[in-house]
């Protein structure tokens, strides 16, 4: 018999995770019954331990990729988005605004700040910020150095003083993207996103007041206006993205170049990063980007969330969230019911032998001895009925008596592969491509199905250095999550040096690719749902799982960049004349086959209130 699919949640949230998980028929995870390997998914607010990355089984998945505190931390931010503006320039990465982190840029901070003081007079006004601090807490605005007064590190930014106003209110837009995986970079946005407003009208002449220029929902919501009927804006302090689309309608605004300039910041920050994430193809994450506009509708990034808060505060939290959390499990590509961790579980002793199937050949294969725990634990499931382990365990330890080398080879493989998710082949190419080593490559090339899914010091020596965390975050350096549920932190991991020399042998892992896909199509559009398909023998993900739209790859050049070595100046390339298109209403639109040598269209959707169109649809000639 299957199992059911069991999620484990942190510190018991968020709530909105655990209903949606219920609803589709999930089981929650429960210490005292199960053993401490028997889930699929595990979802924290704060960061997954070192050991939790290394140990994690062929049918479990994080909700956190490691090492992301590179876009995650104000400081780093804006140290790695200076980085890669010095190296690309800065007719791309030019979306956030001027930073600098206090005490080690004061110089700078006072140069820069004396000559706009000369070039504009007064009128140039900065936000500090502490760098470890979510949620609007510790902000001040300030126009004069005087006022300018800190007791712990933080970043002072340039303060986009004209922003987009909605009678007089300001507002940011939270827009949650998903990184489905960093190897290769596959990233959705999800339609859904949130419009966050300020409670009082926006005024330069009172920077003190925190309900006209922060949009935080945690300070809004304790002002004295959070409850009054504004105008337009209405109630409380949110709109959906829907709402927020259809007032840029109205103003006759291009909301697609708007949207396509938003796609970018998502995947320039992201690229800022990729290559120096470990892969774990077993992560999924959740990140929330917040976006100002400002009155000339460019958009900035002001931060990336590690952990979006998925509380529900108001109605348009609960049209958001609930959805946005169904079409993330949608996302995961799970399969009702979890045969993989049963069948390993019940039959094997799962933990080693989940091992054993991706062991390098040259590691001696350690003698199988059932563990006790083990044993109760199958007694436990089979209502009491004598252990199947041993049995087992003999049958497949006689082809190694049999044929040792052989049986190294195949037979604990071959007793597995039916179980466990393919691997990408063209991943698996890549990887034969890029590491010389012969281990993985007896490994991946003749169980061209073998799972390779599972990080373990084993299959993944250069991950082991990076996790073990020989640059540990000290207590004090979280990451920026506005998740009210998981305040607590516990631990973080190191500080990702996006600078250092990528291992690349952490590519090594397999990209999984999704079983049955089990993703709701619901009442949408003709492409709300486009199931996995191969382009040129290469995986496409789907266009769109849900409300979640692909951005990135979004046609067949950046689909290749992604590949192997991500080509981050390509991909610039790509993004630079793709928005360049955008901007210019009317030119046509060059097709795929025109730039890609007759490749099948690998097409991007725009942003739409439920039926997007395809960007082919928008350029193509009349
Ligand atoms: P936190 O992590 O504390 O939420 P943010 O960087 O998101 O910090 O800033 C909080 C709020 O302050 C934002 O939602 C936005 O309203 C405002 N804000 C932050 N930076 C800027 C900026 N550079 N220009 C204008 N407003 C800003």
């Amino acid at each position: 018999m299957a199992a059911s699919l069991v999620f484990r949640l942190h510190d018991r949230g968020p709530q909105v995770v655990r209903e949606v998980l219920l609803e589709r028929g999930w089981e929650e995870y429960d210490q005292e019954e199960r053993e401490a390997e028997d889930w699929n998914l595990y979802w924290r607010g704060s960061a997954f331990r070192n050991s939790e990355y290394h140990n994690l089984l062929p049918w479990q998945r994080l909700n956190h990729h490691p090492k992301t505190v590179g876009i995650t931390r104000k400081d780093c931010l804006a140290r790695n988005l200076r980085r890669m503006r010095a190296t690309f320039g800065s007719a791309l990465y030019d979306f956030s605004p001027t930073a600098f982190i206090l005490p080690n840029d004061y110089t700078r901070f006072l140069s820069e700040y004396s000559s706009l003081r000369v070039t504009r007079g007064p009128s140039a006004y900065w936000i500090c910020k502490p760098v470890d601090l979510s949620r609007g807490r510790g902000i001040f605005i300030f126009e004069d150095i005087k006022d300018l007064v800190y007791d712990c590190p933080v970043i002072v930014q340039r303060y986009i003083s004209k922003p987009l106003l909605i009678s007089g209110y300001k507002c940011d837009l939270r827009i949650y993207a998903c990184v489905k995986s960093f190897h290769p970079l596959t990233v959705y946005i999800h339609q859904e996103g949130l419009v966050r407003f300020a409670t009082e009208k926006y005024n330069l002449s009172s920077l003190r007041n925190l309900y006209a220029h922060l949009t935080n929902t945690s300070i809004n919501k304790l002002g004295p206006f959070y409850k009054a009927a504004k105008e337009r804006v209405g109630q409380g302090c949110k709109w959906t993205m829907s709402k927020f689309r259809h007032f840029l309608q109205s103003q006759d605004i291009n909301k697609l170049l708007l949207w396509q300039r938003i796609n970018n910041i998502v995947t320039l920050t992201l690229l800022a990063i990729a290559p120096s994430v470990p892969s774990c193809p077993n992560c999924v994450e959740l990140f929330g980007f917040d976006i100002l506009v400002d009155a000339a509708l460019k958009p900035w990034l002001l931060e990336v969330n590690y952990s979006p808060a998925l509380t529900l505060d108001c109605q348009a939290d609960i049209t958001v969230k609930r959805g946005l959390v169904g079409d993330l499990i949608d996302l995961m590509n799970y399969t009702l019911v979890d045969s993989l961790r049963e069948r390993a579980y019940r039959r094997h002793g799962f933990k080693r032998l989940c091992f054993r199937a991706n062991r390098p050949l040259h590691v001696p294969t350690p003698p199988l001895l059932p563990k006790v725990k083990e044993i109760k634990c199958q007694k436990r499931r089979s209502g009491g009925r004598p252990s199947q382990t041993l049995p087992l365990i003999k049958t497949l330890r006689q082809p190694e008596k049999r044929n040792q080398k052989q049986s190294r080879r195949h037979a604990p493989v071959a007793e597995y592969q039916r179980h466990l998710p393919p691997v990408d082949s063209n991943h698996i190419h890549a990887v034969n491509q890029t590491h010389r080593d012969t281990t993985l490559k007896l490994i991946f090339g003749p169980c061209s199905r073998t799972n390779a899914s599972v990080v373990s010091r084993h299959m993944c020596p250069a991950l082991a250095p990076r996790l073990t965390g020989n640059r540990s975050l000290r207590g004090s350096e979280v990451t920026n999550h506005d998740d009210t549920d998981s305040e607590a932190e516990a631990e973080h991991p190191g500080v990702a040096d996006a600078s250092s020399t990528r291992d690349s042998t952490h590519r090594a892992l397999g990209f999984r690719r999704p079983k049955s896909p089990n993703i709701h199509s619901g009442t949408h559009g003709p492409v709300r749902v486009e199931r996995t398909k191969v382009l040129n023998g290469r995986h496409v993900p789907p266009l769109r799982v849900g409300d979640f739209i692909r951005t990135f790859p979004f046609n067949a050049a950046t689909l290749r960049a992604s590949r192997q070595d991500l080509d981050v100046k390509m991909v610039l390339r790509e993004l630079h004349q793709l928005t360049a298109q955008l901007a210019t209403p009317g030119e046509r639109w060059r097709r795929e086959e025109e730039t890609t040598g007759g490749e099948e269209d690998l097409d991007a959707l725009l942003w739409g209130p439920k039926d997007p169109p395809l960007l082919s649809q928008c350029f193509k000639p009349t």
